[in-house]
């Protein structure tokens, strides 16, 4: 069976939620070494809900350290800024000062390595990744505009050192084949644990520019594709209509048949999904008209500060004559939206308008 533990917590709980997962799902930590990997998708401050809470990760760090651990690394390859950006993140997410000489620049020692997929032989995955006995995957509870939501399976996206990530996108281009494309990876080492925290959930516009709404639960699971079949059905949506997990599935990776949900389960009224994973818009776009459906980056000149993020992670070198996007480069990875910290990447389209009215 895939158990998934949910457990209610606030702010000053969460060592206490921490120590009751970690009982339920053992792990023989002693003399070995940790990786814990966070979500830390860029530079963005705490209050914004797009990191991994701090506290959390502190909390793990904590109890694999008193469990015995001979090493611990925290660390993430952030999806904004390329190399370089590992330690701006880590300090404003303020992971860097909550776990202090754990941190480490995960980027800075890669190693190629084969990876199973019809759309990349191999892949450039950090070395601790590589390293680790045990690796403790901590996403958050976040939609995210091109694959729906981000949980387990995506965080470990950031196995991915450098640039290579936002080449990826250019390897799987649609939501369906991007998503696929991160099974694979996620499959290349699948994490021992999974906590998500779901502290607060993101909707609407994920994974960095969506709304925050109080949730209040930590959850946990051996099987992490578990957990992401979990977040989406108290998102209210169709696990099936997932690509990640769908795919998941196909591959013998998961069973949805052999979850079972333990704890403070609940289904969230009204969860806003981003517009473009309903299932209907999913099939129009993917099999029908998807180069043309899909809405176009427009960069907001009002709103932009010319931080460079976007034009740094675009694979395509779509946004070389900033402000000004090239769209028969783009392949609408909507990475430049993910990464802007204004908002100021809005998605515009004919049909994309119709939709998010309905
Ligand atoms: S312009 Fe934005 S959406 Fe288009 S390819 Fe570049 S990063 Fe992706
Ligand atoms: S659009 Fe956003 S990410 Fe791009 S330069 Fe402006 S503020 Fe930075």
């Amino acid at each position: 069976m895939s158990d998934v533990l949910i457990i209610k917590t606030n702010e000053c709980g969460i060592r206490k939620t921490v120590n009751e997962l970690l009982e339920h799902f053992p792990l023989k930590v002693k003399d070995k070494r940790i990786l814990i990997k966070p979500n830390i998708l860029g530079p963005f401050p705490p209050e914004r809900g797009v990191t991994t809470s701090p506290e959390v990760v502190r909390a793990v760090l904590d109890a694999v350290i008193d469990m015995g651990a001979r090493e611990v690394w925290v660390g993430d390859n952030p999806g904004i800024g390329g190399y370089g950006a590992n330690l701006k993140a880590g300090v404003i997410s303020g992971i860097t000062n909550a776990t202090g000489k754990y941190f480490t620049n995960i980027g800075e020692e890669v190693v190629r390595i084969p990876v199973r997929s019809r759309y990349v032989k191999s892949v450039v995955f950090s070395k601790y990744v590589v390293d680790a006995d045990i690796i403790i995957n901590l996403p958050r509870f976040k939609t995210h505009n091109l694959t729906q939501l981000t949980g387990a399976i995506k965080n470990t996206f950031g196995y991915i050192a450098g640039g290579m990530k936002s080449w990826l996108h250019t390897r799987g281009r649609t939501s369906r084949e991007f998503s696929e494309l991160i099974v694979d990876i996620y499959a290349r080492r699948v994490p021992d644990l999974t906590i998500v925290d779901g502290l607060t959930a993101m909707e609407g516009r994920g994974p960095s520019n969506g709304r925050l709404r109080h949730l209040g639960i930590l959850m946990a699971s051996y099987d992490g594709v578990a957990c992401d079949y979990t977040i989406a059905r108290m998102m209210g949506t169709k696990p099936n209509s997932i690509f990640q997990i769908k795919y998941a599935s196909k591959t013998g990776l998961f069973s949805p048949e052999n979850v079972r949900i333990k704890g403070d389960y609940t289904e969230l009224e009204d969860f806003e999904m981003p517009t473009i994973s309903s299932p209907i818009i999913s099939y129009i776009a993917n099999h029908l008209v998807f180069p043309h459906i899909y809405p176009k980056p427009v960069v907001n000149e009002e709103r932009c500060i010319n931080c460079g993020n976007c034009q740094a992670i675009c694979p395509t070198n779509a946004m070389e004559q900033f402000p000004h996007i090239n769209y028969d480069r783009c392949i609408k990875c909507y990475c430049c939206q993910e990464t802007c910290p204004q908002d100021a990447v809005e998605l515009k389209g004919f049909i994309y308008e119709i939709l998010k009215r309905r």
